[in-house]
């Protein structure tokens, strides 16, 4: 096997440091091209010096300069901004593109990564949810591919591959159903400290949040519409608190193929990194008759509004999906500081769809982009004259 060399951007994240836990196990079947982050150079620093890419970029200028320092002598190369991230995205000896920043900060890059014909393994839902359109047509007309990281999604594109998509009525993604999903009485004070502790999953900040409040699994529909090409109504949620079943297709024949892994994003990384190869992995293995339960439980669409809304603002078209993301996005940093109840989350974000004009069929980048900015700043507008949460 040849070695192949991964962009990994956002590789101090979650996603980013499970991947390259991943590179760490290959024995030298993986290799780093470039590495992408925020502002934390001193981790970006520590990742060059081990994985020795040809390139490493940090969005804030300060953390580059910062990074040059560092790095120098090394023969790493070292950018910033947008045109760093950029850079990349495209590099000509990246084999494939991880896509894992957090956000709408996703979409430039991603769509540059189509636009150059990279293979993409994809975790960065936002850029599906909000260019799904522009993203999936710059790849068929590149020529490259979308391989999904996401659990759920990795599940799906495994059970799907080789398989006719004629014989499928249904894809089924499972939810764990968050942190208060057993949760007795309101949610109005729920702290920030509560909702980031996951029950199954151990993720970044953000997505964490959208998982208590079940925005992750409305986003995640939305995202699997533009991996599978299937319609809303063809996709369906189960909660599965013990997220070992990660999704399942259902046949026309009535039978429903399952996948099931440990909760390790280790396991869909590497299986997007080796695609089409699958290749032996050092960590934790499935022990069913250990594990002895697997629950389902229908959504709580009254306790957890998101997911409809999702599928709503899906159904709306447009930019819709855009804005459903900017404000989310806003209003999810808006509870993690303290200036927003956990239930506020959903309403600003209803609040702000019911505001916004999205009518455009097939918006373009410039569009979306504009789509995204007006939702943020309504947002945080909204967010502004909302009550705060009380101090406990
Ligand atoms: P995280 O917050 O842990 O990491 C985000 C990374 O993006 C960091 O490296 C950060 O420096 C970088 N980043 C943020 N803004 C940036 C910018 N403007 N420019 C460049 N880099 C920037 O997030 P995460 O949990 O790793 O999630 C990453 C993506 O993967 C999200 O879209 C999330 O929904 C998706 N995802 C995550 C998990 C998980 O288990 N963590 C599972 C499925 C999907
Ligand atoms: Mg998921």
């Amino acid at each position: 096997m040849e070695i192949r060399r991964v962009s990994v951007l956002g590789s101090t994240g979650s996603i980013g440091e499970s991947a390259l836990d991943v590179v760490r196990a290959s024995g030298g079947r993986l290799g780093v091209a470039a590495l992408a982050a925020g502002s934390n150079w001193r981790r970006l620093a520590a990742q060059a010096r081990e994985f020795r890419p040809l390139l490493v970029t940090a969005a804030d200028e300060t953390a580059a300069r910062e990074l040059g320092r560092e790095l120098a002598g090394t023969g790493v190369a070292v950018a910033a901004g947008a045109e760093g991230l950029q850079r990349a995205a495209t590099l000509a000896s990246a084999d494939i593109v991880l896509s894992a920043i957090v956000g709408a900060a996703g979409i430039l890059p991603t769509l540059a990564a189509a636009r150059a014909g990279k293979t993409i393994a994809l975790a960065n839902k936002e850029s599906l949810v909000a260019a799904g359109g522009l993203i999936t047509a710059a790849v068929r007309e590149a020529g490259g591919a979308l391989l999904p990281v996401d659990s759920e999604h990795n599940a799906l594109f495994q059970l799907l591959s080789g398989r006719d998509a004629a014989e499928v009525s249904r894809l089924v993604l499972t939810a764990s159903g968050g942190p208060f999903f057993r949760r007795d009485g309101g949610l109005d004070d729920v702290t920030p400290e509560d909702a980031l502790r996951h029950p199954s999953w151990s993720m970044g900040a953000k997505v964490s949040i959208d998982s208590a409040t079940l925005m992750n699994k409305g986003l995640e529909v939305i995202e699997a519409h533009w991996l599978f090409g299937l319609p809303l109504e063809r996709i369906a949620v189960v909660i599965h608190p013990q997220s070992i079943v990660h999704g399942a297709l259902e046949m026309t024949d009535g039978a429903l193929l399952a996948h099931l892994s440990p909760p390790d994003m280790r396991i869909p990384i590497a299986a997007a990194l080796y695609h089409p190869q699958r290749v032996a992995l050092p960590w934790q293995r499935l022990d069913l008759a250990a594990l002895g339960t697997l629950e389902f439980f229908p959504p709580d669409h009254g306790r957890f509004p998101a997911l409809e809304l999702a599928y709503a603002a899906f159904a709306r078209g447009g930019t819709a999906p855009a804005v459903l993301n900017a404000a989310n996005e806003v209003a999810v940093q808006a509870f993690l500081d303290r200036r927003l109840r956990f239930t506020a989350i959903v309403e600003v974000v209803a609040d702000v769809l019911a505001r916004t004009a999205t009518d455009q069929e097939s918006p373009d980048l410039d569009t979306i982009m504009a789509a995204d900015a007006a939702a943020r700043a309504a947002a945080a507008e909204r967010v502004r004259i909302s009550p705060a949460p009380r101090r406990g």
